[in-house]
């Protein structure tokens, strides 16, 4: 199989490469278990100032980083450059509190001394998506690394160059081999999980691809977290400022194109103020500009594959023919490019695979509801359970949203997003473990209960 780099602004094939045979995949899971044979008695000090040399290195290339992203699946540029420099922030974060978050910790028994340490499991296999090319491969890498595991990436098909330049930077800031891409294909992965060097792994994926790896890990007994899809609902109340939540709704469901696995999708507005919000979000959702990837004034580009852009399209038909009403949108612009147009949907009937899919492009779905209890019925009758944005100024109902909404996330006035600092992950079919904060660096550690006993002692040393 060839792994080819496509444009999808033009539809221009840019570069090919062959996959890894099985010979070539054997040579680098060889060198990554090498590798770690020394990588894990290094210091916290030593793999902190690699990850501040990895942070240098995005920073001083994040123009031609991120024209790289967006010329293999089409981001806007400014959030690709944006999208580089957020790595540098992971990498400093886990360099600056790596060692505190995973030191060991001192617990009071019965024992004379007794402890947890945090320790380092070897290879992790990291299965990860296109739709944020770098940031989903550096907030799992900067932590693991962190904690001295070794990093395998077999990055999306369609990011090929994404992949090596990654692979570069880490070649350039960490000792040889700690991390390594493997260009290969979906089906060559069931064997990596199969081989016992492969200590734990991590995908970030649809659900289909979750189900298989856990399903592979699974016979291999092997740990794995799942970052998987999302149908996020965004919730406005009466009491919300409305201005502000209409832009941030947009903002919400068109970022990165509107693929974004916690990218607002689902919008459940009290019918008091539903009129009022959706004349203003479907204008603006009509005024945002479509085009080039590459020219700085475009907010949208197209979407990463063919393959995306017709599955779009079928949702949205088949959710008009369900019954839906299409506000805007619902275009397939004539090529060549993978452009949608930004689409709003409303009286989406409960068959419409707007109702229950992730549709994965720049379509939003409303909802009107006559309360909260509604509102909350609603957002859980997902499969997914990602995140959660609401907006209300009136604290109980803030209360309850936090109480109640099901879901990885609840964000109070404010947009979905990633931080460092805080957990990441979902419940329910959006998976399962959590990357980022103290969370993410100590879910691919051997947590190690150590016991000094008090027992007595041996009469001969006396
Ligand atoms: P995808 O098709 O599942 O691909 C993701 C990765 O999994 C790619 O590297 C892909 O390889 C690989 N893969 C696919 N099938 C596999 C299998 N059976 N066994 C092993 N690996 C397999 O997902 P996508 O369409 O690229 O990405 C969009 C999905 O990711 C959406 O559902 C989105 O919500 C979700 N996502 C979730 C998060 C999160 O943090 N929760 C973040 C971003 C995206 P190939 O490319 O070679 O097929």
């Amino acid at each position: 199989m060839t792994i080819a780099s496509i444009n999808p602004s033009t539809g221009e094939l840019i570069k090919e490469f062959d996959e890894l045979s099985a010979d070539q995949i054997e040579t680098k899971l060889a060198a990554a278990s090498g590798a770690f044979a020394s990588f894990r008695t290094t210091s916290f000090s030593a793999r902190a100032n690699w990850l501040e040399r990895t942070a240098e290195l995005l920073e001083s290339s994040s123009r031609q980083l991120g024209e790289l992203i967006t010329l293999e699946m089409g981001k806007p540029i400014k959030a690709s450059i944006a999208e580089v420099m957020k790595c540098a922030t992971v990498c400093r974060y886990y360099a600056e509190h790596g060692e505190r978050l995973l030191e060991d910790e001192e617990v009071v028994t019965s024992a004379s001394r007794s402890f947890i340490r945090y320790e380092p499991l070897g290879v992790v296999l990291a299965v990860m998506p296109w739709n944020f090319p770098f940031w989903q491969v550096f907030r799992f890498a900067a932590p693991t690394l962190m904690a001295g595991n070794v990093a395998l990436l077999k990055h999306a098909s369609n990011v090929p160059q994404c992949a090596l330049a990654i692979e570069d930077v880490f070649r350039n800031s960490f000792p040889s081999d700690v991390f390594q891409t493997l260009l290969i294909g979906p089906r060559a992965v069931a064997n990596l999980l199969a081989d016992r060097r492969i200590k734990a792994a991590t995908l970030t994926g649809s659900e289909a691809a979750g189900r298989s790896v856990a399903e592979n890990a699974g016979k291999g007994l092997k740990k794995v977290v799942l970052e998987l899809g999302g149908s996020d609902p965004f919730i406005v109340m009466p009491t919300a400022n409305l201005e502000v939540a209409v832009d941030t709704a947009i903002k919400a469901r068109t970022v990165n194109s509107g693929q974004s696995c916690i990218a607002a999708k689902r919008f459940i507005i009290l019918e008091e103020i539903a009129d009022e919000f959706l004349s203003s979000f479907v204008s603006g959702m009509r005024a945002l500009r479509m085009g080039d990837p590459m020219d700085e004034a475009n907010q949208i580009g197209p979407l990463a594959t063919p393959q995306i852009l017709e599955d779009v399209d079928r949702q949205v038909r088949d959710s008009v023919e369900a019954g839906a009403k299409m506000l805007t949108g619902g275009r397939v612009i004539a090529g060549p490019g993978n452009y949608y147009e930004p689409t709003v949907l409303s009286d989406i009937p409960r068959d419409a695979p707007a109702w229950s899919e992730e549709i994965f492009g720049p379509v939003a779905s409303v909802f009107r509801v006559k309360s909260i209890d509604e509102a909350i019925e609603l957002a859980n009758a997902s499969d997914f359970g990602l995140g959660a944005s609401v907006w209300t100024n009136d604290e109980t109902e803030q209360r309850r949203f936090i109480d109640e909404l099901e879901s990885g996330q609840v964000f109070v006035n404010a947009m979905v997003a990633s931080d460092p600092r805080m957990p990441f992950g979902g419940v329910k079919n959006s998976g399962y473990g959590r990357e980022l904060g103290v969370a993410g660096i100590r879910e691919l550690v051997n947590t190690k209960t150590v016991w000094i006993g008090n027992g007595p002692k041996n009469d001969r040393s006396e």
